[in-house]
């Protein structure tokens, strides 16, 4: 006896099948009793309910795919299944070879495009489910045009393959089990009882088997959501598909239920009428009592909330509270709760990292993808070097990598700071050549000192980099050309051996993946996953005979099956989290459905791009048009039996508003336009006692120890955008730990005119260039920078002021200037050194010019640093100083002119020394007279190079003339080296605009263009 019943949604179908298999099995113990659920999700969950419900030992729970191999297993043919990772890269070969033959051009270009063979997987499995032959389809598409034909090409290639190999996928095996079930009478002939369950498609291989298995059991029961009394809601479209196909097939007609509803009466309510015209209350309840449709009655209360919340992240926030207060409240067990969403993807992350601050466990169906795990994201990176040609950011980030142990190599992460200097030194992009000529500007440059003395570059522990880089390059060179399995064993000896603690062996992956706590379970399930997606590609070479290949190619297979691929951290209990179409036939007591804004769901149906509309109907295959999302919403709010809340954002990313989905307005609507609850971005929240983490709870406290107040408010402080009151960049109470700057900067330190400078035009900019030795992080650019563009003129300036002649002088100087000085000329090169030369020979001209009467005495003039240093008495006692003067002239009155040159444009004035801003000028007339000894000083100015003019400061100018400039330099740098050593740093940007090499331009609070 066959019986197909129905019910509404929530009405007990799945407890019924199980109330039924054990009275069978209470009067006929053992039995056969074979029970079919659409996948292996549900599979589970109704093995968990037949466990709980007092178990009924025997019972075979499958899905159509495991039946297939089952049956062809008892009919004695059983056939090895075509795994997926085999599949793809049969697919792959099929299309190469293809196009290599010249029959694939319609598809030329996006052969090796991602997620094309994907397609194609696709198609050949919706073509077999229809049953579909090859050559069926050959001849349906013979004369339709290329992208058919190639796409025919593919799927008779594939089916000859499986068929000479005597492989099947589940596809086939279910035509081979149809097959053996037709020919054996006998086969399944024992079963005493089937049920089908919680289905909302069939497809005509899944008929074929069902009519057959049907008539061979003794008892067979196909429960499928539906109403007898109201056949054409549109709340059931699809389920109306799922029973005309398998009453057509089985030619039984369906009848309803007995049953009541499983669900509140709030849910219950909306569940009766959704979707639908108004129905008169009357007729409703005499629907109801009418005996068909039993409601249990319950008294009215909240069952379905509603939460609108300001982002995705804040929703799901309020989603976990929600679920967090039903399991510690409602005291509901893990597994009674779900959160369902349309698309999952975008909420994913959001749930996981909320969850995790909640100490929610989720077990996420569908798994995570493989390629988004951090652990694998850096193992790609890594592998892709010698197959993009060692890329610079992702060399460096490589060496910065916690996931790699390169000791063997002698290489840390403090190494990749001077690699990333060194990269940025060199201009490198990619290629092997530009990393090893950077190292020889690197060389260079670290010799190369300022105006000052100074010498570029803070990192000093970089003496083996070099060696290091290779032995880095040795050990990730791939062979040249070889087999899958010989690539796979080079990946597996990076990745190390599977040890609890570091060994000699490649890089320690899964040691250091083991090391962090709190992301050990996840990676190390992403690097199982891996290490099963590196066996699928040996098997599919094992099994389709493969040539050697380039690594470049191996890359692009691995990434391809990487990118496919998910993973699942094992959970043994926790909250189930799902799309909508995973999570249907399951039931819970309390479900969060997020994501019910514009555009998300209904989520907007799309056309196939190989097996478009037009061919669906020629070739009488299902269209993919259903308009199915109004069920899928329907089974979506009935998985809930207690509780429901409908969650959405209002802000779009972009910060406009977002509307609600009109599934939103309709379930509203149908629940009496109840209140909606608007959660904003922050976590402070109205009361305590809603708080779910100990993060909220901070948040949310009001009344609480000075301490904690306190520390609220510096947490508050640092997140501002905007910093204020009287201790801005005051480290003066030792907040800044392990910077002792009294010693550091004490007595005996030696000052370059630029740091003092650079403390008197910023304070913070001093704390971070010196201080904390940062450097600004600007990315490689081809041609010199205003620093080595400085170096070049001071250069040409001091050897012709030496004697020799300009042109000469400045051809000698460009001539090594990029080896010299460390940059990669540009195309520009030879006409920026004509125009350099045009320059220097105005600059040469005008100075002569001012020049009249003196005589040039010394160039490059240097004190400190092995010569003298300049001690001045200065408020904060003696400061010693160093520094190189440009050019000092003798007047004929015997006394000197100080002249330092500028390539850069800025206006010098007056008021820059006034300020403390500017104090080069005084600090080297008194080195020439103090340290060096060589007389009175009696005029110096700043020579900007390439406007070819004087500073409008000129000491014999300023205000009380050259002595009265000594003193308010001396009174500036105690000013500023008491600063200095109590830790003042307060931002103070210059009216002109932050300078552009200031370390701290992207991210000082007081950044001003
Ligand atoms: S960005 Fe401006 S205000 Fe900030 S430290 Fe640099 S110079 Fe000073």
């Amino acid at each position: 006896m066959t019986r197909i019943l129905l019910a509404p949604a929530g009405y007990g179908k799945t407890q019924f099948v199980i109330e039924q298999i054990r009275a069978i099995l209470a009067g006929e113990p053992l039995s056969p009793v074979i029970v079919i659920v659409p996948n292996s999700i549900q599979a589970a969950g109704f093995r968990q309910r037949l466990c709980v419900s007092g178990g009924a030992l025997g019972v075979d729970v499958h899905t159509f795919h495991t039946l297939y191999a089952e049956m062809l297993i008892r009919a004695g043919q059983p056939i090895p299944l075509l795994l997926d990772s085999v599949r793809i890269q049969l697919l792959r070969d099929i299309v190469d070879d293809l196009y290599k033959r010249g029959a694939m051009t319609h598809f030329a270009a996006l052969r090796d495009k991602p997620g094309f063979i994907a397609l194609l997987r696709n198609s050949i499995e919706e073509l077999k489910r229809a049953r579909i032959t090859p050559d069926l389809f050959s001849d349906s598409v013979k004369g339709l045009g290329a992208r058919l034909e190639e796409v025919a090409f593919v799927y008779s290639a594939y089916q000859d393959w499986l068929q000479k190999q005597n492989w099947a996928d589940n596809e086939g095996r279910g035509w081979l089990a149809a097959i053996a079930l037709a020919s054996n009478p006998n086969l399944f002939a024992d079963t005493r009882f089937l049920a089908v369950s919680g289905f909302d498609e069939f497809n005509p291989t899944q008929l074929a088997v069902l009519s057959l298995l049907a008539k061979r059991a003794k008892e067979t029961v196909i429960t499928l959501t539906g109403d007898i009394q109201n056949p054409n809601r549109s709340a059931h479209h699809r389920f109306h598909r799922a029973q005309a196909a398998i009453v057509s097939s089985l030619n039984i007609q369906p009848e309803a239920m007995e049953s009541s509803s499983m669900l509140s009466s709030q849910i219950a309510d909306v569940e009766s009428s959704l979707f639908d015209d108004v129905i008169a209350s009357g007729a409703k309840q005499s629907l109801v009592n009418g005996g068909l449709l039993h409601r249990e009655e319950h008294p009215p209360r909240n069952d379905i909330e509603f939460v609108e919340a300001q982002t995705r992240a804040v929703e799901a926030r309020a989603a976990l509270r929600w679920v967090k207060a039903r399991i510690v409240r409602d005291r509901m067990k893990l597994s009674d709760v779900a959160i369902l969403a349309r698309d999952l993807e975008p909420y994913r992350p959001f749930l996981e990292e909320t969850a995790a601050e909640f100490g929610i466990p989720l077990r996420i169906v569908g798994g995570q993808p493989l390629s988004e795990n951090p652990a694998i994201a850096a193992v790609m990176s890594l592998l892709s070097l010698p197959a993009n040609d060692w890329t610079s950011r992702t060399l460096i980030d490589a060496w910065r990598s916690p996931y790699f142990d390169f000791s063997e190599q002698g290489i840390d992460s403090n190494f990749a700071a001077t690699l990333d200097e060194i990269s940025r030194t060199g201009h490198v992009s990619q290629g092997l050549s530009q990393w090893r000529e950077a190292f020889e500007m690197w060389e260079k440059k670290k010799a190369m000192a300022d105006e000052d003395g100074e010498m570029f570059g803070s990192i000093a522990d970089n003496e083996h980099i070099k060696e290091k880089f290779e032995s880095f390059v040795d050990l990730l060179t791939p062979p040249n050309r070889a087999l899958i399995k010989e690539y796979v064993a080079f990946v597996e000896s990076l990745i190390g051996d599977d040890m609890t603690s570091p060994n000699e062996n490649g890089l320690n992956i899964v040691v250091n993946a083991r090391a962090n706590q709190s992301t050990a379970e996840r990676d190390i399930a992403a690097l199982s996953a891996f290490k099963d997606v590196l066996r699928g590609l040996v098997l599919a070479e094992s099994v389709l005979d493969s040539d050697l290949l380039e690594y470049a190619d191996f890359y692009k297979y691995l990434r391809g099956a990487v990118d496919s691929a998910t993973f699942t951290v094992p959970a043994e209990s926790g909250v189930f989290v799902a799309s909508v179409l995973d999570g249907r036939g399951l039931s819970f007591e309390a479900v969060v459905l997020m994501g019910l804004s514009e555009g998300e769901f209904p989520k907007q149906e799309r056309e196939d791009i190989l097996l478009r509309e037009s061919d669906r109907a020629a070739l009488h295959l299902e269209t993919k048009l259903h308009g199915d999302e109004a069920t899928f919403f329907y089974q979506a709010i009935t998985r809930g039996r207690q509780r429901l809340l409908l969650t959405r954002p209002y802000l779009a990313e972009d910060g406009q508003a977002w509307e609600p989905s009109p599934f939103w307005a309709e379930i509203n609507r149908r629940s009496g336009d109840q209140s909606t609850v608007r959660v904003r971005g922050d976590v402070r929240l109205a009361d305590s006692a809603e708080a779910a983490s100990q993060v909220e709870w901070v948040e949310s406290a009001r009344d609480f120890d000075i301490h904690i107040k306190n520390g609220i408010e510096v947490l508050r402080a640092r997140m501002s955008p905007k910093a204020k009151g009287i201790y801005e960049g005051d480290t003066s109470t030792g907040s800044v730990q392990g910077l002792d700057l009294s010693e550091r900067f004490g007595a005996s330190h030696g000052w370059s005119a630029s740091r003092l400078e650079s403390y008197g035009t910023c304070p913070f900019e001093f704390f971070v260039a010196h201080a904390l030795e940062l450097e600004p992080r600007e990315e490689a650019e081809e041609g010199f920078d205003v620093r080595m563009l400085g170096s070049m003129l001071h250069k040409i300036l001091e050897v012709v002021y030496n004697g020799e002649e300009l042109t000469e002088a400045a051809e000698k100087v460009f001539a090594t200037a990029p080896q010299d000085y460390g940059f990669r000329p540009t195309a520009l090169w030879t006409q920026q050194q004509a125009e350099l030369l045009r320059v220097l020979e105005k600059t040469i001209a005008e100075l002569d010019k001012i020049s009249q009467g003196y005589t040039p005495r010394k160039m490059e003039a240097r004190f400190g640093m092995g010569e003298p240093s300049l001690v001045l008495h200065t408020s904060a006692g003696e400061v010693r100083l160093h520094g190189y003067i440009d050019r000092l002239d003798v007047a004929e009155d015997g006394s000197l002119r100080v002249i330092d040159y500028k390539a850069g444009s800025a206006a010098i004035s007056a008021t820059h020394l006034k300020e403390g801003r500017r104090l080069q000028l005084p600090i080297y007339a008194m080195a020439a007279r103090d340290a060096l000894g060589l007389g009175e000083v009696s005029s110096g100015f700043y020579w900007h190079i390439q406007k070819a003019e004087a500073s409008s400061l000129k000491l014999e100018k300023f205000e009380g003339g050259v002595e009265a400039a000594f003193a308010v330099a001396v009174a500036h740098i105690g000013k500023h080296v008491t600063g200095i050593r109590a830790g003042h740093f307060e931002p103070k940007p210059p009216v002109e605009g932050c300078p552009s090499y200031c370390p701290a331009v992207a991210f000082c609070w007081r950044y001003k263009k």
